[in-house]
């Protein structure tokens, strides 16, 4: 394909793009096809010979559509939002179009000073305190700074890294154990987690080879502080070393909030890293209402959200900040001849290669830029606040409807509700089972899906089964809540009248 051929089919593709955008609430969230589907329609090797780009747009259509789970649907409220956006797109066009791998300044200097540029930009608008950014606003170097991870997960990994690392320095500090002995201290480590926390710390803990501790959460679903407190005193009676904690800001099953400032107490007096993942709702704190909220977050060593997650930017884009450089990059810091280092004068010259896992590293700030400049924090606010408003609707249709418990108030996008047991009771049966309550709402949301207007999941909350409903597509717009409600309240009198 040469570059007049790509303008021709590049153009093709944006109109494509462009018309599945406008068409997509017309289609039914989830893909229709069974286990195995495409395998049935694909050639077994790949070509011999060039095919045709109208042949493959062909298959598209006829072959990979039908098997699309379209998450930027208005109608989709599965897991949580992975927002798109036109703007993010374009941005992640010109990506592609440098193919630069970055992982360090001389690599593409560009690429390097934009990330650390457009984190400075997102760290202010979210509120970090200045111990995040890379340059503080009187022009100063500091240690900390962001960094964009491919995910989440991925930043769970790194922050564990860079607890060891600290806690490994101040083992060593007093010179009566050898590196070995420290090095074998690994598996005495303790990294503290609530029972809602997100996997991806348990599997930050798998790689690392260290010991997880998994906290009961309360009846609000947070990490207290006099859990992890007795959680702390009970390992280290069983001479452990607590070296990591995590704590939530926007569990996944709840949107729960942990106990930000007491965790941060306990990680200061046990001298534990403290990394807060705020994968989802990280996005709230672009508006200032929600700042409350988030006070204590100031004191983590480590804080990070998705952009990818609710705040316009296409996957994969997880903003990650740290407090102090110097444990992350030590960690993950490796010398060799092929790897120049070009140390300059200010904090923009960052090997971001010693910042992540793999090396090489995609253009993302790019993307990033494009909705911070296209949007503007006024756009993203607006996003943000109109999700939270659907949200806040839906669950007040629900009270007011009756049959409905709201399992935990909603604060941000996320409801989660089931249908309550006095709803299910049949007539002179004053208390139902609560199998039967949670046999009846595990056949709801299947019920919801099954109508196949809109896409949610179930969950299960301290053994009691529920459903949750996820706002927060870009295009969502109060028509896909109506419908949304329409669907719960149908499929919910179809559950209620079976049981009757
Ligand atoms: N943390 C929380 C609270 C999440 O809800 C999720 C995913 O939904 C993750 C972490 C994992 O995110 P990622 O897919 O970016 O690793």
């Amino acid at each position: 394909m040469d570059a007049s051929e790509f303008r021709k089919r590049g153009k093709e593709v944006i109109d494509a793009i462009a018309d599945y955008y406008e068409n997509l609430d017309q289609v039914p969230p989830m893909a229709a096809v069974k286990p195995g589907y495409l395998y049935k329609l694909m050639p077994h090797e790949a070509p011999e010979d060039p095919e045709s780009f109208d042949d493959i747009q062909k298959d598209i259509q006829t072959k990979i559509m039908p098997g699309i789970t379209h998450w930027q649907s208005g109608n989709f409220f599965g897991w949580y939002p992975s927002n798109s956006s036109f703007p993010a797109m374009l941005g992640d066009m010109y990506s592609n179009m440098f193919d630069v791998i970055g992982f360090n300044w001389l690599c593409s200097p560009a690429t390097t000073e934009l990330e650390t540029v457009v984190m400075d930009w997102l760290g202010k608008l979210i509120g970090l305190d200045k111990r995040f950014l890379s340059i503080k606003e009187d022009g100063t170097e500091g240690d900390g700074g962001g960094v964009i991870q491919g995910s989440a997960s991925e930043a769970h990994i790194v922050a564990m890294l860079a607890a060891k690392e600290k806690v490994l320095e101040r083992i060593k500090a007093d010179g009566s154990v050898s590196e070995d002995e420290a090095d074998a201290m690994r598996h005495k480590m303790v990294a503290y987690f609530s029972d809602q926390t997100h996997s991806s710390g348990q599997k930050g803990t798998n790689i690392i080879g260290c010991k997880s501790h998994t906290i009961p959460t309360d009846a609000n679903f947070r990490l207290t502080k006099a859990a992890l407190v007795a959680a702390i005193e009970e390992d280290k009676q069983a001479g452990l070393i607590p070296f990591f904690v995590c704590g939530t800001f926007g569990t996944t099953n709840t949107a729960s909030i942990d106990d930000i400032p007491g965790i941060a107490n306990v990680a200061a007096a046990e001298h534990l890293w403290y990394h807060i993942d705020a994968a989802y709702a990280g996005a709230s704190l672009t508006c200032p209402e929600f700042h409350p909220l988030a006070v204590g977050i100031e004191r983590a060593d480590s804080f990070n959200f998705n952009p990818h997650k609710w705040m316009l930017t296409n996957f994969d884009c997880s903003a990650m900040w740290v407090a102090s450089s110097t444990h992350l990059t030590n960690a993950l810091g490796i010398h060799r001849e092929y790897l120049p280092r070009v140390k300059g004068e200010t904090a923009f010259v960052k090997d971001y290669r010693d910042w992540q896992v793999p090396l090489g590293r995609r253009f993302r700030a790019l993307k990033l830029w494009f909705v911070m400049r296209m949007y503007g924090a006024s756009g993203i606010r607006a996003h943000i606040r109109e999700h939270v408003r659907q949200a806040k609707w839906l669950e007040q249709q629900l009270l007011a409807d009756g049959r409905f418990e709201i399992m935990v108030p909603v604060v941000f996008g996320l409801v989660v509700l089931r249908i309550k047991p006095s709803a299910l009771a049949t007539s002179g049966d004053v208390a139902v089972k609560e199998s039967t309550v949670n046999a009846a709402n595990v056949n709801y949301s299947k019920l919801i899906n099954a109508d196949g207007r809109v896409f949610l999941v179930g969950t299960k909350l301290k053994g009691v089964d529920a459903v949750r409903v996820a706002i927060g597509s870009t295009i969502s717009k109060q028509e896909n809540v109506e419908l949304l409600l329409q669907v719960l309240k149908q499929s919910a009198a179809e559950i209620i009248s079976q049981q009757k």
